[in-house]
């Protein structure tokens, strides 16, 4: 865990799996929450990211399930390898429509997130895993942030080596080859979804669009002029089905 050493840590920060690991977590009071490794996708209530493998769940609530990284955050980060220049604070509930993109990976921030006491930087719980320079299982060298995709708030121009897409947020490089990951398919290596095998899931299914463009002329006229603040995620689907409008 990246973080860890920097930070007091509310539990032990050296949870053992199998050997009954549970905590008492804020999120859900009623019950205690056991650390068990499924190799099924899951949805965590903190961050509302998918995450697999290792978890924090309910044993009665089936639907209650934490990220490891999400149910051990601490409550603030005094610096952190991708934003040392100010204080991080633990945020359980996602911030204004206008500034919720994650700058790590690109994706919009919907619940637990790092804000920066000072400026707008923010960071999923998921990203605050990962660092400046980093070694992960798909490629044979250690590899680099690179500085000049770190301002980019659009697409960057290198392809990402395991998505072949192009898409916004930090881009790892390999120093030695030509080899390219974006922060946002590094997070998959971190959530346990690598590992497991199994592809994040980030399109909405049929329903979802059908239901989205229902609803969507409501919801368009409701947020009016901050559409561009919303990004992707829900704000992504919004444009699409307003673009499709558009030619039909
Ligand atoms: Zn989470
Ligand atoms: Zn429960
Ligand atoms: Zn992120
Ligand atoms: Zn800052
Ligand atoms: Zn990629
Ligand atoms: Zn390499």
């Amino acid at each position: 865990m990246a973080y860890r050493s920097l930070m007091e840590i509310r539990t032990d920060p050296h949870p053992i799996l199998g050997e009954g690991k549970e905590i008492l977590h804020y999120s859900h009071p009623q019950h205690t929450l056991a650390l068990i490794s499924l190799p099924y996708l899951f949805k965590c209530m903190g961050c509302k990211e998918h995450g697999a493998g290792n978890r924090f769940k309910c044993l009665t609530c089936d639907f209650v399930e934490l990220h490891e990284f999400c149910a051990l955050a601490p409550p603030s980060l005094k610096t952190h390898s991708l934003h040392s220049q100010h204080p991080l604070i633990f945020y359980t509930k996602p911030g204004g429509y206008l500034r919720s993109r994650c700058d790590v990976c690109g994706k919009n921030t919907k619940g637990y997130a790092f804000r920066c006491s000072t400026c707008n930087f923010v960071m999923h719980p998921c990203c605050a895993e990962l660092t400046w320079e980093m070694k992960f299982p798909v490629h044979e060298h250690t590899l680099k942030l690179l500085s000049s995709s770190i301002s980019a708030s659009g697409d960057t121009d290198l392809g990402c080596d395991e998505c072949k897409r192009k898409r916004s947020g930090y881009v790892y490089g390999c120093r030695i080859c030509q080899y390219h990951l974006h922060a946002v398919c590094a997070k998959n290596m971190v959530n346990g979804l690598h590992s497991n095998g199994i592809k994040p899931p980030e399109k909405p299914n049929k329903i979802g669009r059908a239901v989205m463009g229902a609803a969507s002329h409501v919801i368009v006229g409701f947020f009016g002029g901050l559409l561009e603040g919303i990004g992707e995620g829900v704000g992504g689907a919004l444009f699409d089905t307003v673009a499709k409008k558009d030619v039909q």
